[in-house]
């Protein structure tokens, strides 16, 4: 199958062309004549598929012809996104797509100025990109006319809702006129998922171009089993001696990512993190250095990260791996991209036994294990609780009632405010369980099972 048998204009595909792609991916092939024809789609896509392309390509070529006589314009094309990262992203396929039409786009998300959109936004645009809190802003600032949009593209729709976004997607729905084109992608399907497809979608074109919950196949998975305070010196080694030149590294909380970009700058390889707590230029400035070459290692939590494209990232490393199964297809997914090889390194100690588990039941297969000369695990050494991990909620049975009227405090927070607290206590009143994973073996002692629990979770491996 090649492009030019889709149905799109020449000057389209002359701009596929200047990327060089020589045939559409799957989600491509599937999604671009579906939205050609003016349905509504529901498409299950991971992200790396091609599928940027596959909702842009013919949203453009669709709002090109619209607006051929039209002297005002008004925004026809609105996509939202979870994160701010994803939106650039779309943003810049946007341009990249359509650089040979005289459509005008804009990308309006939080944690910048606002008045350059506003700006925007008066000069008039066709497509607009956004995260749906500074959709919001501009909706209640009076700065933005959502009632002529005539497609409207939920990417990444399960990350939306993970991230708490369905109140503000209901939100803007209400703004839409009730007569218009939907395209919901989306990497998993929960029941949530469907619901809000059933809300959304007339009679759509369902179509899948990977399959449910399954790994990028052509990313090469390993697992090494580690002490949890032997990580980081496993990941340094993996780095340099492997020649690592550009590595995406998670971990769980923002706190664990400024600590290991700190230590890792501190073995002599540049580190840059990236999460939540960074300002948004901090996170541009950071991602731009990794791609660019200035930074080796980019350590980012989950949130960070979601819809981050890099060109050819050769490894993702799971410092951690992640408490929600579904979160490691999405971190190995930044690799392996388009077709591309790719390598997802998980460094899994003994806590992490449980989620390893979780994660290969997802994935219905296991994931090779390579034990790592010098870094063998310790089988005296007991698992010890993940805050917020699975095991959490014992834990938490064991210590303390749960307050069930103290709102929840966000997942990263909770960890970083549990480390300051044990910052301040030291181990003193015997309370401080959970070790800072990565500090060095011969910094402290370590905790040790004793008894019959010796090597019981240990076989696991
Ligand atoms: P996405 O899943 O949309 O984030 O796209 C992942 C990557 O695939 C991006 O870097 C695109 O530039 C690239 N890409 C999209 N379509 C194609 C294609 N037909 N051939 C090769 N690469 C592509």
């Amino acid at each position: 199958m090649s492009f030019d048998r889709l149905g799109l204009s020449a000057a389209l595909l002359r701009a596929v062309a200047d990327q060089k792609y020589t045939q559409p991916t799957p989600v491509q092939t599937q999604a671009i004549p579906v939205v050609l024809q003016g349905k509504d789609l529901l498409a299950g896509a991971q992200t790396g598929t091609g599928k940027t392309a596959g909702f842009t390509l013919p949203m453009l070529q669709l709002i090109n012809e619209r607006v051929q006589g039209q002297s005002r314009r008004h925004i026809r094309g609105l996509v939202l996104t979870p994160t701010r990262e994803l939106a650039a992203q779309v943003g810049e396929s946007i341009r990249t797509y359509g650089k040979h039409l005289s459509l005008r786009s804009s990308i309006i998300f939080g944690g910048v100025n606002i008045n350059p959109q506003i700006r925007a936004l008066r000069a008039g645009i066709d497509i607009l990109v956004a995260t749906p809190g500074r959709l919001l802003d501009h909706v209640g600032q009076g700065t933005i006319d959502l009632s002529k949009v005539e497609i409207l593209v939920l990417d990444e729709a399960d990350r939306m809702l993970d991230m708490g976004f369905i109140h503000d997607i209901k939100r803007v729905l209400a703004l839409l006129p009730p007569k218009r084109q939907n395209l919901l992608f989306s990497a998993t399907f929960s029941d949530e998922i469907k619901n809000l497809a059933d809300r959304l979608l007339n009679s759509p074109v369902h179509i899948e171009a990977a399959r449910k919950n399954t790994a990028a196949e052509q990313v090469e998975q390993v697992m090494h089993p580690v002490d949890r305070e032997r990580k980081k010196d496993l990941l340094s080694k993996l780095i340099t001696e492997g020649e690592w030149r550009q590595v995406l590294v998670f971990t769980r909380t923002k706190h664990g990512a400024n600590r290991l970009s700190q230590q890792l700058e501190r073995d002599g390889i540049r580190s840059s993190a990236i999460h939540g707590n960074k300002s948004q230029s901090a996170r541009t400035h950071a991602l731009a250095d990794f791609k660019n070459g200035k930074v080796r290692v980019l350590v980012a939590t989950d949130i960070a990260a979601r819809g981050l494209d890099i060109d050819k990232l050769p490894h993702v490393v799971n410092f951690e791996l992640p408490n929600v199964a579904e979160d490691y297809v999405h971190r190995i997914g930044r690799t392996g991209r388009a077709g591309r090889d790719g390598c997802a390194i998980s460094l899994v100690c003994v806590d992490e036994l449980k989620l390893l588990r979780d994660i290969e039941r997802l994935l219905r297969t296991s994931i090779p294990k390579v034990m790592m000369p010098g870094f063998e695990p310790d089988p005296s050494i007991a698992p010890e609780p993940i805050p917020n991990g699975r095991n959490r909620a014992l834990f938490q049975k064991d210590r303390r009632p749960a307050n069930r009227h103290s709102p929840a405090p966000r997942r990263d927070d909770r960890r970083d405010r549990n480390n300051d607290r044990k910052k301040a206590s030291g181990s003193r009143n015997g309370q401080s369980r959970r070790r800072d994973s990565e500090s060095s073996p011969s910094s402290g002692s370590r905790r040790r099972s004793s008894g019959s629990s010796r090597h019981s979770a240990f076989s696991d491996f």
